[in-house]
């Protein structure tokens, strides 16, 4: 089932209603992730009868929304995350944005929400990152965070595809994932929890998988983790790390490297950070585009992976480095695994990094800051 779209989003009826009060963005040192948001946000609305309406930027401010609508009711959202940029030289970009559109179109469809042309979506982003872009903060490491939203609105009770929707975008200035240096971060694997099951949706970014993840992560910085490490099945394969896709390095007999991420299947959120990565990773591997810092025998599998293999690897010192990957910290290091009552250690290298996840990281940010050119990076 998908819904008849109607009249797609035109780009040529923008309107565009500029606050008569703008703000001055706080000082980029007391930024807190996600509680800063810019002047302006774009709305663009839909209903069944009439396909897409205008779209619209406008100042920054409450939905007016019946509480009938079904969002409230049966979670009918979905939502992305994508930063904008800034270089050296002033010029913001966006990394990868077809991406985020198209897996909101993914999402949005899996929960009867309307499509849209993505396209369009990213033109009408690069116009409101242009109009608030004096909101990215000046400073190395700090970025706009950019929300895209999508909502089911008919003022009804009753789970249904709705008729009406509202697709709208917020920014928020954001400072450096790391502040005092690389943390790495202590995971709890979890098996009493399940993030996402077959035949579910966690790989969908909607609303409706992130409720739920809440008490066990609280649960696990009780017991004195960072996060949760996400096991799936009888094997405990391990599958996300909190909100992040999950990358473990080992050593094998032959000296040769192997990077593994679980397969997408229909547990794993395919993230624009996981795939970035991999495609890095094989272009070194099959020696079109080799990356010196790289291990020079690496293998790149999406396979399964368990608590059992981990852990022997572990005692075996093959366990090399294992991270977390997202927009939000790019890679984020994992210095031990609390599985059964005890805690598996894993390397994290002098500073905080491995040298498999600084590698990554520096190609990774290097493209998004345009250090290394690269047709991910798109300009606003
Ligand atoms: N898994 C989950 C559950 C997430 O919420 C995110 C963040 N969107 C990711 C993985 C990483 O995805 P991305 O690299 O696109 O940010």
């Amino acid at each position: 089932y998908t819904q008849d779209v109607g009249s797609n989003i035109q780009l040529s009826q923008l309107r565009i209603s500029k606050t008569d009060n703008p703000r001055t963005p706080p000082p980029a040192k007391n930024l807190v992730f996600g509680q800063t948001f810019t002047d302006h946000m774009l709305s663009v609305a839909w209903t069944s009868a009439k396909g897409w309406e205008a779209p619209h930027i406008h100042p920054y401010g409450p939905l007016s929304i019946d509480p009938s609508c079904t969002v409230f009711h049966y979670a009918q959202t979905s939502f992305e995350g994508l930063k904008a940029y800034r270089d050296e030289n002033g010029k913001v970009t966006l990394f990868r944005p077809d991406m985020n559109m198209s897996r909101l179109n993914r999402s949005a469809a899996r929960i009867a929400l309307p499509n849209f042309d993505g396209d369009a979506v990213v033109e009408l982003i690069k116009k409101l990152v242009a109009l608030d872009a004096h909101w990215i903060p000046q400073l190395k490491g700090h970025s706009l965070y950019i929300r895209p939203t999508i909502i089911g609105t008919q003022r009804a009770l009753g789970v249904a595809p709705p008729n009406a929707a509202l697709l709208f975008v917020i920014c928020s200035p954001v400072g450096p994932y790391y502040k005092g240096g690389f943390k790495p971060v202590s995971l709890l694997a979890t098996s009493e929890y399940v993030r996402a099951g077959p035949g579910g949706t966690g790989g969908y970014k909607l609303g409706a998988n992130y409720a739920p993840c809440v008490v066990p992560q609280v649960q696990a910085a009780k017991s004195g983790y960072d996060q949760n490490l996400w096991l799936l099945g009888e094997d405990h394969r391990l599958t996300e790390v909190g909100t992040m896709n999950l990358f473990v390095a080992l050593k094998h007999e032959n000296g040769g490297v192997e990077l593994v991420t679980p397969p997408l299947e229909d547990v794993i959120l395919p993230g624009i950070t996981r795939d970035s990565i991999l495609s890095l990773a094989r272009g070194h591997a099959s020696g079109a585009q080799p990356i010196s810092t790289l291990p020079s025998k690496l293998i790149v599998s999406e396979r399964h992976i368990t608590m059992k293999e981990v852990k022997a690897a572990a005692e075996s010192n093959r366990l090399l480095e294992v991270f977390g990957a997202g927009t939000a910290a790019v890679v984020c290091s994992v210095k031990n695994i609390g599985y059964n009552g005890e805690d598996i250690a894993v390397p994290t290298g002098p500073d905080g990094l491995g040298p498999i996840t600084k590698s990554i990281l520096d190609e990774i940010t290097g493209r998004q800051l345009g250090i290394i050119p690269s047709d991910w990076s798109v300009e606003v």
